[in-house]
């Protein structure tokens, strides 16, 4: 992957391509001694050792312990300085915020979580998160670590180029926010700000140590959307819209959307349209666990109506059922096109387990090219809360060494002004 974007700069000496290449190499663990990097890059021992004292030098490589010995003298191993900078992750979330500080290995040091309606509108969600952020970065166990990347994953489209959502239909007062700047200038830290399906899927694409994978993860949660990899990238489209799949009209369905227009797949699947559906039956006079629910004065949420299909009320069963029938058609289309070898399929209507994944399955299978679903899987996302955090970090670090590495490498660490520097 490096080799290939550093190629993408152009300009590049073959000097600095080699040695960015065998940061990278060392970073994902590919070659981890000097014989090692010689072998993989072709490159003759005295221009490897040379490098790696380059490397060493700016402070992206560390020399580590003795590898092993195969015979002869046993080469010493290197290491990518993963503690040398921070990477800040803000996932938010219809109704949360979840805040994260990682390495630059992406493993997660710490974290914070707490409920919040993101239709508070942008300045006052984002001081929050900030001051989440103030807090995890204040309990660093390595004070005054610099931070070299944020990430920012909303629940709607972005243009990924500015940073800022496109008509986001649940996040009003967002569109066109210029979140990227408010971050960078508040921290002085390069920022991504990135559809939060997106970001799932490169949390399964790390889950899976496959970097080349051809994935779909599939959210239905409130909203319904999906975030598409091919050969392990994301693929944003023109405008930052692909996998969009909520606001595409579905058949037969005059039902009012969120976003102002009529049919959409959300307004007929998504976790909003079931509790609709519900309160409907039950204002009809339909008993079962939803109407218990009503009674004891709680609300109803696509999370009571998940856990009451996987309890067996019938109510909750059919609407589970209807939703992913129907996702799964919109599903089969995107399988059709694309061509994934997995699909991954998360949020709160989708945690009904089973029973939602046998729906989709079926009309995926019916609805698809057999040569398109040979090979397909359709499994359940973990559903772990720190999963947006992971992709957060995977995120960051293939902007900053995939990317945009060749910018900033010669100063050492990367600043707003070269990550956004035109060449
Ligand atoms: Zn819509």
């Amino acid at each position: 992957m490096a080799s290939e974007s550093t190629l993408r700069f152009g300009a590049q000496t073959d000097e600095m391509t080699s040695l960015l290449r065998i940061v990278n190499l060392v970073r994902t663990g590919e070659a981890v001694t000097r014989p090692e990097i010689g072998r993989l890059t072709g490159l003759g021992r005295g221009v490897v050792a040379q490098r790696v004292d380059h490397a060493i030098e700016v402070g992206f490589l560390q020399d580590g312990e003795f590898a092993p010995s195969s015979g002869g003298r046993a080469p010493r191993t290197l290491r990518f300085r993963a503690e040398r900078g921070r990477v800040i992750i803000c996932a938010l979330g219809a109704l949360h915020i979840h805040v994260g500080l990682a390495d630059l290995d992406g493993a997660i040091l710490a974290d914070s979580h707490r409920a919040w309606d993101i239709a508070r509108g942008p300045e006052e969600t984002l001081d929050e998160a900030m001051s989440m952020i103030d807090r995890l970065v204040a309990e660093d166990a390595a004070p005054g670590t610099p931070v070299w990347a944020i990430t920012v994953g909303v629940p709607g489209p972005v243009d990924f180029t500015s940073g800022r959502p496109v008509a986001p239909p649940i996040m009003p007062g967002w569109n066109g926010f210029d979140i990227r700047t408010r971050f960078e200038e508040r921290f002085d830290a390069p920022t991504w700000v990135d559809n939060d399906v997106n970001i799932l899927a490169f949390s399964e694409r790390e889950r899976r140590e496959n970097d080349s994978i051809d994935l779909i993860y599939c959210k239905i949660g409130s909203g319904i959307g999906a975030g598409l990899l091919s050969r392990g990238r994301v693929h944003r489209g023109a405008n930052g819209a692909a996998g969009d799949i909520g606001h595409v009209r579905v058949l037969d369905s005059e039902e009012l959307c969120r976003c102002g227009k009529v049919g959409c797949l959300e307004a007929v699947a998504g976790g909003w349209a079931l509790v609709r559906d519900a309160q409907r039956a039950l204002d009809e006079g339909g008993g079962g666990a939803l109407a218990k629910r009503v009674a004891d004065g709680a609300a109803i949420t696509p999370e009571s109506i998940s856990r009451a299909a996987e309890g067996g009320d019938a109510l909750a069963i059919s609407l589970i059922r209807k939703s992913a029938r129907v996702a799964g058609e919109s599903i089969a289309t995107l399988v059709n096109v694309f061509n994934p070898s997995i699909i991954v399929i998360g949020g709160a209507v989708a945690a009904a387990g089973e029973l939602f994944l046998a729906e989709v399955r079926q009309r995926v299978y019916e609805l698809s090219l057999p040569l398109a679903t040979r090979d397909l899987s359709i499994v359940n996302s973990l559903n772990d809360q720190r999963e947006p955090l992971r992709g957060g970090a995977a995120l960051a670090r293939e902007e900053l060494f995939d990317e945009t590495f060749p910018r900033w490498f010669a100063d050492g660490a990367p600043t707003v002004a070269r990550i956004h520097s035109v060449d």
